[in-house]
Parts: structure tokens; C-alpha cells; sequence
């Protein structure tokens, strides 16, 4: 059973084709530049090199359609026939309140995506738009939406009602809804894999630490609170975005600059976090660098996103009334080795103890705790993809 995985992005495209007999990936690529000059698509089959075609792309459908000719293609393709495919996952960011669980696509489920569109007004008009498209080019083919905000829904109104006026929940749904929830259960789930254990036994802190960021609590399987909330700039330190920030802060910001509200955005979503602090880059490993040589603030960058780290770690250990696993992934989470040894060193009080020569590793499955360690500490690299591959697979079978 094939199942072609789409990522879609106003401007761009990601895709990879799984065979799901044994969930590999067949061929994966990237569509850049959809609707604007300098358009291309690169498409990668497994264990080979990467072809890279330069051609106009003026809209989604027209990237799709290329996306299955190279699938095609007799030199860098994998299948001989459109009839390989099963079916398609969408990666849809919001799904509000409304979605809990994947789900097939229908008119209704459209819909719903829509209706949630002020929630997410850059992701879901773009992922509404790869959809869309995937019905135009292949109208039979079943397709399947897995949401980034569906498991926090498991939430208590606890952890995601905010302390203001109750009626702007109640009616203008403004909520911690939180992210990367596929990324957090993945790695949650292949936790209690490795340690041989139930998720259901388990309280696991998930620490999601890429670009954005976001760290979670996951107790017995069920996400109970997490960093990111009604949008995407709360909780760790982040490349360009701010994380925690006192809401009188923003207020005074914009009355003193007289911002409006776009301008304040662009400030908290893409001046600040560890280019704002630093200076010199969003990119941790730049800051890495400059931290090394004695910049300061780079320095400071790295010192806050550390302590917000293990800031939240300890909350989310008392929130669950104890603590079995600690992990980390995406970019930083699985390749920061220096970040990985400042927040882990020293934990020992939560039961955590921390294996320093364990530590070097970049990019694979590794616990990282010494042998005796009550509470595990695990480096596992996200797989987003294969998530969806798998939900795609089970609705579409029991339909
Ligand atoms: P996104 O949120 O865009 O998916 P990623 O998960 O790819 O982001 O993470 C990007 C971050 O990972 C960048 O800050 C990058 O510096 C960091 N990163 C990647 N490799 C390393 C490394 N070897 N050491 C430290 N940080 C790294």
C-alpha cells in the first residue's frame, strides 16, 4: 500500500511517498516557489541523488501534477501507475477545537478546516489549497487530514483556558490550543517503545526544539499541557520568536513605538527569541559559534533558551505528579549536544541522572541517562511523516 504524505505551504510543497507494507520511503522532494519567479522541484528517490528541475509553477494543482510525474518518471520515479497510490495524508496545522483525530476528507471535513482558518490565516488557507488541488488532479484518490493541534486536545480546561474574561473562550474560542502534536506524539510513543513499557504507565516530558519550539506534557499517553498556545510565539525561547512574554510588555511596546498590530507580529514572531536576544542569528549553531569566541549576548541567547528548557520541565514534572522520561527531538533537540548537556546536568533531585558520555550523539535514537536513572532520558528523532503515513493507512482501511 503506497501512501503519497503532502506538506503544503503558501509559497511551497513537501512530499513523500511511504510504502506502508514496510513503511518505507520510496521517494521524498520539495516544490519551491509555487506562484512566484525561480520556481523548482527537487525530487529525491531513495539512495540516489537528488534531481533538481528548474520550471514555472504558477499554482498548487500544477506542482502537484508535477510532483506525480516525477513519481512516474522512468529514470527517478517509483511507481509505474497512478493506481499504486492508496491514498494522500495532508499536514492541516489547525484544527481548532473541532479536531480531535485525523480524519478523512469529505465536504464537511473541508469545512471544518475552513471555519478554523482565522485561527491558522497562514497555514490552512495554504494546506486547504494542497487539498484542493489533490482532488482536482486525482478525484478518487482517498485523502486524509492529520492536524498539528489535535493531540493537546486532550487537555483539561485547566491547562487551556486563559485567565481572562471567560466569554472570549466561550465564544471567540480564544484558547492554548498548542502545536507540533504529531511531533510530541510520535516521540512519546516510541519513549514507552524503547523502555519496553506502556504509554499508558508513563508521565513523559516531550521537548520539541527546532525553529519553533515547544515542550509538553504527556501523562499516560494523553497530552495534558503544552508551551505553545492560541498561536505559536509562548513558552522556550524560539529562533525569531519570543516565547514567554508578560502580555504588558506588548502593550507598552506598541503604545511607545506606536506600532500597530502587524508590526507588533512581525517583532514577536520574527525579531526576536535567539536572533532578538543574540543578534546574530536564528540558527542555534551560528550562536553556538559566536557564544564561543565571547559575544555576550550570544551567550545570554543560550543561557535563557537552557533555562526555560528545564524551567518547564520541572513545572510539567509537578503538573503530572512525577516524572519517567525526559525527551528530546527535532533540530536542536536531536543534533544540540552542548544545549542537551546544560539542560540535563543537574537533574538529579527529579530522579533524572544524566549520562554526559552518552550524550555525543547527532540525529538517532539514544538514552542519553545512566543505566541506574529512575527517570530516562531520551534523544529520539522526530517522524512527522510516518505519523501521517500510518493514520492515512488505518482510516482508510476501515472505511
Ligand atoms: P524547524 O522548526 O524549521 O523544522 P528544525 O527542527 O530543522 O527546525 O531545527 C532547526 C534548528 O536546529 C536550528 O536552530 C539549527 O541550528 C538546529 N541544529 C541543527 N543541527 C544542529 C547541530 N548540529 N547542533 C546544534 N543545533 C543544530
Amino acid at each position: 500500500m503506497k501512501v503519497l504524505v503532502l506538506n503544503c505551504g503558501s509559497s511551497s510543497l513537501k512530499y513523500q511517498l511511504f510504502d506502508m507494507t514496510d513503511e518505507s520511503v520510496l521517494a521524498k522532494g520539495l516544490v519551491e516557489r509555487i506562484g512566484i519567479d525561480g520556481a523548482r522541484i527537487k525530487h529525491v528517490k531513495t539512495d540516489r541523488d537528488p534531481v533538481v528541475t528548474d520550471v514555472p509553477i504558477p499554482n498548487h494543482k500544477k506542482a502537484i501534477q508535477l510532483v506525480l510525474d516525477r513519481l512516474l518518471d522512468p529514470s527517478c520515479g517509483v511507481i509505474s501507475s497512478l493506481d499504486e497510490l492508496a491514498a494522500a495524508g495532508h499536514r492541516v496545522v489547525h484544527g481548532g477545537d473541532r479536531f480531535a483525530t485525523s480524519v478523512r476528507i469529505d465536504s464537511q471535513v473541508l469545512k471544518g478546516i475552513e471555519e478554523v482558518v482565522p485561527l491558522a490565516p497562514l497555514h490552512n488557507p495554504a494546506n486547504l489549497t494542497g487539498i484542493k488541488a489533490m482532488v482536482e488532479v486525482l478525484p478518487q484518490l482517498p485523502q486524509v487530514a492529520v492536524f498539528d493541534t489535535a493531540f493537546h486536545q486532550t487537555m483539561p480546561p485547566r491547562a487551556f483556558v486563559y485567565g481572562i474574561p471567560y466569554h472570549y473562550y466561550s465564544e471567540n474560542r480564544i484558547r492554548r490550543y498548542g502545536f507540533h502534536g504529531t511531533s510530541h506524539y510520535f516521540v512519546a510513543y516510541r519513549a514507552a517503545e524503547m523502555l519496553g513499557r506502556p504509554v499508558e504507565s508513563l508521565k513523559i516530558v516531550t521537548c520539541h526544539l527546532g525553529n519553533g519550539s515547544s515542550i509538553t506534557a504527556v501523562d499516560g499517553g494523553r497530552s495534558v499541557d503544552t508551551t505553545l498556545g492560541f498561536g505559536t510565539v509562548p513558552g522556550v525561547l524560539m529562533g525569531t520568536r519570543c516565547g514567554d512574554v508578560d502580555p504588558l510588555v506588548v502593550l507598552s511596546v506598541m503604545e511607545a513605538e506606536g506600532m500597530d498590530t502587524k508590526a507588533m507580529s512581525h517583532v514577536l514572531h520574527k525579531e526576536s527569541g535567539v536572533f532578538g536576544i543574540s543578534g546574530v542569528s536564528s540558527d542555534l549553531r551560528d550562536v553556538e559559534e559566536a557564544a564561543a569566541k565571547g559575544n555576550e549576548r550570544a551567550q545570554l541567547a543560550l543561557d535563557m533558551l537552557v533555562y526555560h528548557i528545564r524551567k518547564y520541565i520541572g513545572a510539567y514534572a509537578a503538573a503530572m505528579g512525577g516524572l519517567d522520561a525526559i525527551v528530546f527531538t527535532a533540530g536542536i533537540g536531536e543534533n544540540g549536544v552542548d544545549i542537551r548537556d546544560a539542560v540535563c546536568r543537574d537533574l538529579e533531585f527529579l530522579g533524572a541522572r544524566f549520562a554526559p558520555e552518552k550524550n555525543k550523539v547527532r540525529g538517532k535514537e539514544q538514552i542519553i541517562s545512566a543505566d541506574d536513572s529512575r527517570v530516562a532520558i531520551m534523544v529520539i528523532p522526530t517522524n512527522e511523516e510516518l505519523v501521517i503515513a500510518r493514520d492515512t493507512v488505518k482510516l482508510v482501511l476501515t472505511r
